[in-house]
């Protein structure tokens, strides 16, 4: 059931530390944050492409450097990046970008240039009109979908969408945004969506997990994190999401300032130098991930939440 599981412990920087989540088959998993919080190393992590001091990265029940190598997970893992342009060859046109992956891989020239075509169509990219064009001839969404079209080719289970959206358009955002909704469910694929925008991640995400400095804070269904905004840095976050939604409460206390440094995290809590309800505890001892509400899928890490310090019921009772 499970398609992976990661577990890491801190690199030289600490850009991700301890940080431990699994991402089931054919679901999308929606990681937020503020800039700087890990989300992108976590994806980085997530196909090998930082160093891993410790832990664990089970890829379909296999192992990495066990009975998984590097090059077996990227035959099953892609990337979508926020820059559309960088991601592509300029002297490549279209076709031989997407046919490109597939070549390499053994495919016959006649059938990399069909599944090209094919892939282009799939995208909403008329063939005709877009094989033979060069990237610097595309708009930015037009980019995307190139990219979108390029990651299908080498037949992923997983693709890792790292601010795929962020730099478009609102309204090419949310063409976008639906084709990846359909495009995961014609090729089965799974998602990690990696967004500063809650709107878009709750709109495609299935889970949510909100990372703060390196660490996870909270994670479970988006109704459930939505909902209840069990760790106050969610509550803070999504009170600061600009929203039409007038379910977005606003009584929680936006975020003041900037995140602190991640090369010298604070003590216990990395939070606590940011968070309304700190008390002495927070800034000592590192909480604890516990469910909320007793839900097996829905975990925050925050001394208040904790029945066994049983901490500050006061801060739980006037936050929400
Ligand atoms: Fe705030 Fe303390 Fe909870 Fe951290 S552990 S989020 S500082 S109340
Ligand atoms: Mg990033």
């Amino acid at each position: 059931m499970r398609k992976g599981i990661f577990n890491r412990k801190t690199n030289a920087v600490r850009a991700v530390d301890g940080v431990s989540f699994t991402v089931a088959k054919g679901e999308t998993l929606g990681i937020v944050g503020e800039s700087g919080c890990g989300k992108s190393t976590t994806a980085r992590l997530l196909v090998g492409l930082e160093g891993i001091d410790a832990g664990d990265l089970i890829f379909d029940g296999d192992r990495l450097g066990v009975d998984l190598s590097l090059k077996d997970l990227w035959d099953g893992v892609q990337m979508v990046f926020q820059d559309s342009y960088a991601s592509l060859n300029p002297r490549l046109t279209i076709e031989e970008t997407i046919a490109f992956g597939p070549k390499m891989r053994g495919v016959a020239a006649d059938e990399a240039r069909r599944l090209a075509h094919e892939l282009l169509g799939r995208v909403g990219l008329a063939p005709a009109r877009f094989a033979g064009r060069y990237p610097h001839e595309l708009s930015g969404g037009q980019r995307q979908r190139v990219n979108i079209a390029r990651s299908l080719a080498m037949k992923p289970r997983l693709i890792i969408l790292d601010e795929a959206v962020s730099a478009l358009d609102k309204s090419v955002e949310a063409q976008v945004l639906n084709l990846l909704r359909e495009l995961k469910d014609e090729f089965g694929l799974t998602y990690v969506f990696i967004s500063h925008d809650l709107n878009v991640v709750r709109y495609v995400s299935d889970r949510i997990m909100v990372m703060y400095l390196g660490e996870v804070v909270e994670i479970g269904p988006v109704a459930a994190v939505w909902e209840k905004r069990a760790h106050p840095y969610t509550a803070a976050l999504f009170a600061a999401m600009p929203s039409m939604d007038p379910d977005n409460r606003t009584e929680v206390p936006p975020l003041a300032g900037d995140p602190p440094n991640p090369i010298d995290p604070p003590s216990g809590c990395r939070f606590h130098t940011r968070c309304s309800f700190a008390e002495p505890v927070c800034g000592k001892t590192r909480p604890k991930s516990v469910a909320v509400d007793g839900a097996a899928d829905h975990d925050a890490a925050c001394h208040m939440l904790d029945p066994i310090s049983g901490h500050s019921k006061s801060a739980g009772g006037s936050r929400l």
